[in-house]
Parts: structure tokens; C-alpha cells; sequence
């Protein structure tokens, strides 16, 4: 089955959706995303995602350009035309096709482009490696610092995968000042005596969603929560590690830069928190 997509009102075959080689997200990554998580053919923290949509737009002086009832009427026909029953609904605004390359903003009025499409991913719940873990490395973050603004310049945290790929891991921590800001595309946590670390927020790190439902469902259960930065070697000494992203949920971590946490094994604050945010989240989902 071809894959619909939507582009700036119309829902399209994938193949015909064309956008402008002069548009500022191609030429300048002027632009912004979200990714929003499909479970039993529902949107997982819906409101959340639009929320931080609207903010990352407007700390780029762009305007939304589709109300909040808009976009979910969008992303249910997304998951509607597309037959999503687990995956993923990919939204993406750009600043629009100014007609040339110019590195001061187009015009007021010059449309923004709207994309988005979908990734089916059957058994993302299930994801097996919640049961192995993931090995991940410590890499120096070099990206911009508003890490909070969810834009499409990916390129630094895209060379710190495939540097993990090449010496053999899942996903590269980034390290700044000595200590861990989050992972290339995901917020990262260690446990300790059976509380939960986690860097504070910042503008040092991207305000995921699913960390922010994750904690809230944790203090609910009783769980210790400190939000403060942590280094390498003290997650490397910690119990637990993990990660959260729209897409990963909650996944273990059980080797950072070669040594093993846990012995190498997932261990049961991950498995119960992964749980809890499945369930938790599942509850609100629309
Ligand atoms: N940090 C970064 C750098 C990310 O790219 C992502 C995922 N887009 C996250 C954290 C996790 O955010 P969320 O839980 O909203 O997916």
C-alpha cells in the first residue's frame, strides 16, 4: 500500500508530494517537527506534543498554522488513511518558499510549508529490546544551545548515531562540561537506590514529552525523582539506566562506553516504569 502523506492541505500519495528546492527547511533546516507515538490506532500525548509545537514556533517568530483542533482532525486522518494501528505520525512546519535563497526571513504572509506522513511500525510496544537492553557511547554534544527549540537540524545528533554504529552501539549519550545533557534523539535518566535522575530542563536539552509524562506518572506511583545533571561514570556506577522518547517509550540501558550497568541486565525500575508509562499513557490517549 502506497503511503498517503499530507502536504499543506492535501492528502497526497507520497510520490506527489513535492516541496520547493527554495524552501528554508531544505536550504536553511529553518523548520520545525514532532513526532507523535500511535498505539491501538490512537495519538499518544496529544496535547503535549501540540504544546511544545506552538512554542518551538514561536521561539522562531513563526506563526501555527492550524489550530489545535485542526491538527488533531489532521493526524486522525493521517492514522485513518494510513491504517496505523502502532507507529508513528511525523509533523513537520517550515518558514515556506520565499522564491530564492536568502539568509533574512521571507516576507510576513509567505506560506509555511506543512508536512506530515506516518511510519507504521507494528510491535512498537513489544519492542524486544525493552527486554535486552541498549549499549550506548558517550560522545561531546557540539549542537546549538536551543536544544529546546525541537528544529530539523539534525546533522550533529545524526554523526553521533553512526559514530555509536561504528564502534558498535545503539545511540551515543552527549556530554557537555563533563556532564550527560541527553541522548541524540531521546531524554536519559539513571536510578540510584530506587530513585530516578534526570537532568533538569533547560534550554541545554530537548523538553520531552514523554519525560514529562513519565515523571508525572512516577511521583503519582511514589517514586523519588531528582532532577539534576549526572556524569558518565556515575552512570556507569548507577543500578539503573534508560532512555525515553515518543517512539522508544522507556528503553533500558545496560553498557555505556563498555562498561555494563546492572551486570548488563535490565533491571526492574526500567521494566516497571516502562510499563507504567504504557499504561498511563494509553489511558489518554484520543
Ligand atoms: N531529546 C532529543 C534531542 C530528541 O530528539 C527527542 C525526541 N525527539 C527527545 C529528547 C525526546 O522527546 P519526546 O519524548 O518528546 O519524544
Amino acid at each position: 500500500m502506497t503511503r498517503t502523506v499530507y502536504l499543506n492541505g492535501d492528502y497526497l500519495p507520497e510520490a506527489e508530494a513535492k516541496v520547493s528546492i527554495f524552501d528554508r527547511g531544505f536550504v536553511m533546516a529553518d523548520g520545525v517537527y514532532e513526532v507523535t507515538s500511535v498505539l491501538q490506532g490512537k495519538l499518544l500525548d496529544f496535547p503535549g506534543h501540540l504544546k511544545r509545537l506552538g512554542r518551538s514556533l514561536s521561539e522562531l517568530g513563526m506563526g501555527n498554522p492550524h489550530s489545535d483542533e485542526e491538527w488533531l482532525e489532521i493526524h486522525r486522518q493521517m492514522v485513518a488513511l494510513n491504517n496505523i494501528e502502532e507507529g508513528i505520525i511525523y509533523l513537520q512546519v517550515t518558514r515556506g518558499n520565499p522564491g530564492d535563497r536568502d539568509f533574512a526571513y521571507p516576507p510576513e504572509g509567505t506560506p509555511q510549508t506543512v508536512v506530515l506522513f506516518t511510519q507504521s511500525k507494528p510491535g512498537l510496544a513489544a519492542n524486544p529490546q525493552a527486554k535486552t537492553g541498549l549499549k550506548v557511547i558517550s560522545v561531546e554534544d557540539l549542537r546549538w544551545s536551543r536544544r529546546d527549540i525541537k528544529t530539523v537540524q539534525l546533522l550533529f545528533p545524526s554523526m553521533a548515531k553512526m559514530e555509536a554504529k561504528h564502534r558498535g552501539a545503539d545511540d551515543a549519550w552527549l556530554v557537555e562540561d563533563g556532564f550527560v545533557t541527553e541522548g541524540t534523539s531521546n531524554n536519559t535518566y539513571i536510578v540510584k537506590d530506587g530513585r530516578i535522575i534526570t537532568r533538569q530542563l533547560s534550554t541545554d536539552i530537548l523538553h520531552g514529552i514523554t519525560r514529562a509524562s513519565l515523571l508525572r506518572f512516577a511521583a503519582e506511583a511514589q517514586m523519588q525523582i531528582e532532577e539534576r545533571p549526572f556524569t558518565i561514570a556515575e552512570a556507569q556506577a548507577a543500578d539503573e539506566a534508560f532512555f525515553t522518547s515518543a517512539s522508544a517509550f522507556v528503553l533500558p540501558v545496560v553498557e555505556i562506553d563498555g562498561a555494563k550497568v546492572n551486570g548488563g541486565t535490565v533491571g526492574p525500575v526500567t521494566t516497571r516504569l516502562r510499563e507504567l508509562y504504557l499504561e498511563e499513557s494509553l489511558k489518554s490517549a484520543i
